[in-house]
């Protein structure tokens, strides 16, 4: 049961992409998130030769599995974006995105949804029917953005990341993942990436074992558990329902380190990658340890 957790962090590709491989096991990780390309820049040069060959190579000496690893994409790509010619470029982006994790024998690729970016009234935001018109029209432009990168490419999989709910972001709410999901064609490559500070702020509470539960059993019914594909471990530094996208240490924010317990003792998280974001590089290696001390 317990023995069943992959975790990691999100470790540094500086350099090349073999040295998050490097860094994580360094940290004691068995699963790490990377950015494969310069995540502030819209293009990058296709992987040389050597820098695959020290990719499978570190891959294969660290013993850590293609799917216990959950590369993101760039911060550039709105794939709800309402310009057509931005719409495009994201589009463009996220199929390269795609193509490198294939390259990279990776299965699954995470992104945020995307944001409508349409200047709301403070009576307009209010106006819980005109807002999810705008929210919806923005959903069904990321899901048909999905169906396009997938159509263009083989077996990744695109793993839509739930939001803090920050600004116009998309992908808040279960609902919001699910109604994407629904109109991707292709079911068997959408998943999703649960961020346990990003779903702490957007009003989802775990802090207590009954609202773990409450929380969990909404996301089964919802999406389905056997949509989850990955997980960003974090605390938070803002509290419940604020829609403030900061993260802290784990133990340090306002969620604390129950829910972490729950997290490492619930079979819904056996066998995907667990994924730290947290503040602290420096204390990621105790962080593993002590998400680890806490398996039963
Ligand atoms: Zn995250
Ligand atoms: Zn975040």
């Amino acid at each position: 049961m317990g023995n069943n957790k992959f975790v990691g962090a999100h470790t540094s590709a500086s350099g090349g992409v073999f040295n998050a491989v490097n860094n994580a096991v360094d940290i004691g990780a068995k699963a790490f998130a990377l950015f494969t390309k310069n995540q502030k820049r819209w293009d990058a040069k296709p992987f040389d030769a050597k820098t695959l060959d020290m990719w499978f190579e570190a891959l294969e000496k660290s013993g850590i599995q293609p799917k216990h690893i959950l590369p993101h994409d760039s911060y550039l790509i709105n794939l709800g974006h309402p310009e057509e010619e931005k719409l495009q470029k994201s589009r463009d982006a996220f199929i390269d995105e795609l193509q490198r994790c294939e390259v990279l024998g990776l299965d699954r690729l995470n992104f945020h949804p995307g944001s409508h970016l349409v200047k709301l009234s403070a009576k307009e935001k209010k106006d819980e029917v005109f807002l999810a018109d705008v929210e919806n029209r923005c959903l069904d432009v990321i899901a048909e953005s999905i169906n396009i990168a997938l159509d263009k490419t083989s077996n990744v999989k695109a793993v839509i990341e739930n939001t803090a709910g920050q600004g116009t972001n998309l992908g808040y709410t279960f609902e919001h993942l699910a109604y994407i999901i629904d109109k991707v064609e292709d079911k068997s490559r959408v998943g999703v990436c649960i961020d346990t500070c990003h779903m702490f702020v957007a009003g989802y509470d775990i802090r207590t074992r009954a609202a773990y539960d409450k929380t969990w059993g909404d996301f089964d019914r919802i999406v389905g558990s056997d949509k989850l594909m990955g997980m960003h471990i974090n605390d938070s530094k803002p509290p419940l329902g604020s829609k403030k996208d900061r993260h802290h240490s784990i133990g340090e924010g306002e969620i604390g380190l129950d829910a972490f317990k729950f997290i490492m003792n619930d079979e819904r998280m056996d066998d995907i990658p667990l994924v730290l974001e947290t503040i602290n590089s420096d204390i990621w290696k105790q962080e593993i340890e002590l998400l680890y001390s806490f398996v039963e």
